[in-house]
């Protein structure tokens, strides 16, 4: 969260967008709306493109309180690929999303993921490492004399291994990217509309070609709080952690669920040579901020919607004695700050959920990241801007994340969520 966020004007209020039409409306202009909108402008620059935001500030928004972190060290195949992609992307984004010759600075750098494991956790560990490296996702496996030998500040007393991505995995400026998706989107003709959706209007039920009845609903058009009716070919459900009562307003049950993460800011007197993300067996995570340190762990009382702000309690006894016994440096630190933000967190199995649902055939989706979703931005607004331009995802087939998943009771597994 280094880039603070900005108000951004909307090419319309949403009042003077009653009886517009598009070809395709938006609902959520964070970071996944922004990336379906660049893309969907590059692959067919002539699309009518809306993207519908509530709150232009973005003031609880995901995309402006993430830690903008990214991997491969996944144990699924479709989220190592995603994140290839994406790392890809970010490489070349200052070009990619240019505007006027201004180029975007996402500050990207990678010193990696360190996934850190004990004894008990060692072959499973080393099982991902191979399915990683069988898919091209260059992490080193390092034993603990190894570990000790690279980074003289971890106590390493009670682990088996580690795996690190060094120059495959990192950190970035997520507002930025975020900021700059948008205005390049916007600068290829995509528009920003002021507004929250609220309701669809349905199509009469479909008839198939053959004449038969079609199961599945249509959308016609969106309904904004204001009133305004946004006449559409096709919906995306954007919204992020709100993504569920948007999905219940076109009668779709998703276990989306906004749930708080609390990220700590702190600073430490000594530095720590080449420090990683690291990724402890107890479950907590930290790495570099600057010259500060950011960190954080699974809440033990996980609710929906609490308040977005942050819950210092979570720095509780358990959390420092952890850090302390990682890093002996550790005790001299000090918090320096603090804050919040929701994942969008996929209770059925805490993956992205992509595409259109059963029920209702021109609604697509594009949530449920679960803490992932900033890394498979790029990747994700291509996949979904394919399925509408092309009717199929080209490039890199995402279908294994389909939403319809939920109503075939098909669960992804994956390892590695840092929940
Ligand atoms: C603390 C934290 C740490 C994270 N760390 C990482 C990380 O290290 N790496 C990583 O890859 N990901 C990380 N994530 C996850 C990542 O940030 C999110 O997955 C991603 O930002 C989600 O983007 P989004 O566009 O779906 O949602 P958002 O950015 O939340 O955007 C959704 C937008 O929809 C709008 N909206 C909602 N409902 C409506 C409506 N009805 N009408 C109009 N507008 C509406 C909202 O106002 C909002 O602006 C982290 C998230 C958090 C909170």
């Amino acid at each position: 969260m280094t880039s603070g966020s900005q108000t951004i004007k909307a090419d319309s209020a949403a009042h003077e967008a009653c009886d517009r039409s598009v070809d395709v409306a938006i609902i959520g202009a964070g970071i996944q709306g922004a990336s379906i909108a660049w893309w969907l402008m590059r692959l067919d620059p002539a699309l009518r493109v809306a993207l519908i935001e509530r709150d232009t500030g973005f003031s609880q928004a995901s995309s402006q309180r993430s830690a903008s972190s990214i991997r491969q060290q996944f144990s699924h195949p479709i989220n190592i690929q995603l994140s290839q992609f994406g790392l890809q992307f970010l490489r070349e984004s200052s070009s990619l999303l240019a505007v006027d010759g201004e180029a975007p600075a996402i500050g990207l750098t990678d010193p990696g993921y360190l996934y850190l494991a004990r004894h008990e956790g060692a072959q499973s560990l080393r099982d991902q490492h191979a399915l990683q490296r069988q898919h091209g996702a260059p992490i080193e496996l390092l034993e603990r004399d190894a570990l000790a030998q690279r980074f003289a500040w971890l106590r390493t007393g009670d682990l088996a291994l580690g795996t690190l991505g060094a120059g495959a995995e990192g950190w970035f400026d997520g507002p930025a990217l975020h900021q700059a998706m948008l205005r390049a989107a916007r600068a290829q003709g995509a528009t920003l509309i002021r507004g929250e959706v609220v309701g669809f209007e349905m199509a009469q039920a479909g008839r198939s070609a053959a004449g038969a009845a079609s199961a599945a609903g249509k959308i016609a058009a969106l309904r904004l709080a204001d009133g305004t009716r946004l006449v559409c070919g096709t919906a995306v459900n954007a919204a992020g952690a709100w993504a569920r009562p948007l999905a219940k307003a076109a009668g779709i049950d998703l276990p989306v669920h906004a749930r708080r993460r609390t990220v700590f800011v702190f600073s430490c007197p000594t530095t720590l040579a080449d420090c990683p993300l690291v990724i402890d067996p107890s479950g907590f995570w930290f790495r570099p901020e600057g010259r500060q340190f950011i960190g954080g762990r699974t809440p033990d009382d996980d609710a929906d919607d609490l308040p977005l702000e942050p819950n210092l309690a979570e720095f509780d006894e358990a959390f420092w004695t952890g850090l302390a016994h990682r890093v002996p440096a550790f005790e001299a630190l000090r918090i320096e700050n603090a804050w919040a933000g929701y994942y969008e967190m996929n209770l059925f199995d805490h993956n992205a959920l992509l595409g259109a649902h059963p029920t209702v055939d021109n609604l697509l989706f594009a949530t449920g990241f679960s803490g992932h979703g900033m890394q498979q931005a790029p990747a994700v607004g291509r996949g979904i801007a394919e399925l509408i331009v092309h009717g199929a995802y080209r490039s890199l087939d995402l279908s294994v994340l389909s939403v319809a998943r939920l109503t075939e009771g098909r669960r992804i597994v994956e390892a590695n969520v840092i929940g």
